[in-house]
């Protein structure tokens, strides 16, 4: 029997694989890239998904090239149902679309692995014709078997040399074991030589040793789906990508795929291998991978619950990515993270800290650049969600609160005091009557101020709503100055008996009555917002 009449007893009817190559003809890019997101359909995107989404688009978008979706189902054990859909909507809220794949359409698919059945098969019945492939009828016992005596004899794990036993099986034989009805899988029929080293050049990890691979390793499994290293080789080739950007717990593949794509006779595509997010453990302080199990923060719905912008998010995955980004920020804060041109070589090789307080203040810095209108819509379709007694308020008070937002917003320096949804409330709450009178005393953790009563009459006498804020300022300063205070820090510094405190201790009392807080945005906004009628309801309370 001949490799080719083999190769058509195990695969009759599957086309040979020159059909396949001209069905997807070769991408002319001129450099730009071309590259996927694969992810497995587990029904959400974590952290690591998202951040290696985030590089793929970026490295396809600033060179004019290609982001495609190809789903990777053929794991069915790892499946959840409307997982795909979970995958997609995570993308799509941060931002991540695709020119083409699974559920958008293109030249190049199906771009969903369970749908390429015939187009594997065609590839490994080529291998089969050249003597490549072959069919391995040992069962999970016999590995494990061997795979115990290679743990105690401290030999190398797997399927290669003496253990690869299905490897020197006459075709005759296992046609007849085929005949008899016996499951088997597909192995490749390895050509490399475990002593001799390579280097290979990752765009991200630069220079790494490996040696070429002898392993037998699976391609078909025995319900007729390839494994992941076979349709990586076949899809990444089909499609046209460019550059393979992944975990890098897949380098230690490299050499099987390596192998894989020579075989074929395919072009290998650049790998880029990204480092994984990694945190300080809290109980051992060790730098640590994140894990599924231990970190909330993995789950990209964690970000969504604590009120973290989509856009901020965004920011700290590209401070990650490349480590000269967070410099250009500072000097373009204004600007988006997409007219930075990132590149492979500042991107981490180790590990990448994902540090929570550090995407607090980007997400802060973020919040500052927002126009208050925007700020106003998002916190209105998170409130949606987590805080209905405040979405009611924002809905009920539009202007109002967009007037509130815009205090210290839309300037050269804004107010960095919000990192996140929740924070707007905890930051804007005394502005809102309906929170600030329903707390049972809202001064109830002020300082006490034995002035406060000053504060009456400078209501009744002074305070004039319509004067501009120089003009009320200089009242200020003139009604202090009347009562005993000191109108500057260096007259009180050098006398401080001699006044009753100084210009600032007065504003301090009065932006207290007004806010509770001895902090807030421009007081002399905020009252104009509050408005004479409000001020002298909360004046009241506060001199109870
Ligand atoms: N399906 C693989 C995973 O989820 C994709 C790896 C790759 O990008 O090639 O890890």
């Amino acid at each position: 029997m001949t490799d080719k009449e083999f190769a058509e007893f195990l695969f009759p009817n599957i086309p040979d694989i020159s059909y396949y190559e001209e069905k997807y003809p070769r991408r002319h890019m001129n450099g730009a890239i071309v590259t996927r997101c694969a992810p497995s359909p587990t029904g959400f995107v974590h952290m690591g998904s998202l951040y290696q989404g985030f590089v793929a688009k970026q490295m396809a978008r600033q060179t004019g090239g290609i982001l495609f979706l190809r789903i990777e189902d053929t794991d069915h054990k790892r499946e959840v149902e409307d997982g795909v859909k979970g995958i997609v909507e995570g993308f799509r809220q941060y931002g991540i679309t695709f020119d083409e794949g699974y559920g958008i359409g293109g030249n190049y698919g199906p771009y969903i692995q369970s749908e390429r059945g015939d187009i594997y098969k065609a590839y490994i019945k080529y291998l089969v014709s050249k003597n490549l492939a072959y069919p391995c009828f040992c069962s999970e016992e016999e590995i494990d078997e061997n795979r115990k005596i290679q743990e105690a004899t401290k030999e190398r794990l797997g399927y290669y040399g003496r253990w690869a036993t299905c490897r020197s099986m006459s075709k005759e034989e296992a046609v007849r074991r085929i005949q008899n009805g016996e499951a088997y899988v597909m192995r490749l029929r390895s050509q490399g030589d475990f002593r001799n080293k390579h280097i290979y050049h990752d765009a991200i990890k630069g220079d790494l040793e490996y040696p070429e691979n002898d392993m037998d390793i699976v391609i078909l499994k025995s319900d007729g789906l390839p494994t992941y290293h076979f349709a990586h080789a076949v899809d990444d080739h089909l499609m046209g990508t460019t550059h393979v950007i992944r975990g890098d717990e897949w380098v230690s593949s490299l050499p099987y795929h390596l192998e894989l794509f020579q075989l074929l006779g395919f072009e290998a595509p650049q790998y880029a291998h990204i480092a994984p997010l990694t945190k300080k453990d809290e109980e051992t302080g060790n730098i640590r991978k994140l894990s599924k199990r231990k970190d909330p923060e993995l789950a990209v719905r964690y970000y969504h619950e604590a009120g973290i912008p989509v856009g901020a998010v965004n920011l700290f995955l590209a401070t990650i990515a490349n480590s000269n980004f967070e410099e250009w920020y500072l000097q373009n804060e204004d600007r988006s993270y997409t007219d930075f041109t990132f590149s492979f070589d500042k991107m981490p090789v180790g590990g990448s800290l994902f540090d929570l307080s550090k995407l607090e203040s980007v997400s802060r810095i973020y919040f500052s650049h927002l126009k208050a209108r925007d700020v106003y819509q998002e916190a209105l379709m998170y409130t949606h969600e987590y805080d209905q007694e405040f979405y009611e308020l924002l809905q009920k008070y539009p202007d109002y609160s967009i007037s509130l937002f815009h205090i210290e917003r839309e300037v050269e320096r804004p107010r960095k005091d919000i990192a996140s949804y929740p924070d707007i409330r905890k930051e804007f709450w005394y502005m809102y009557d309906e929170l600030f009178f329903t707390k049972e005393n809202p001064y109830a953790d002020c300082k006490i101020y034995p002035e406060k009563q000053l504060l009456m009459e400078y209501f009744e006498t002074i305070y004039d709503e319509t004067d501009p804020q120089d003009v009320w300022f200089d009242k200020v300063k003139t009604f202090t100055g009347n009562h005993g205070y000191a109108l500057n820090r260096k007259d009180y510094k050098q006398n401080p008996d001699a006044y009753r405190g100084q210009v600032s201790d007065f504003c301090e009392m009065l932006r207290v009555m007004a806010t509770t807080k001895t902090i807030s945005p421009n007081l002399y906004d905020l009252l104009q917002l509050l408005g004479r009628d409000r001020l002298l309801k909360r004046l009241e309370l506060f001199l109870k």
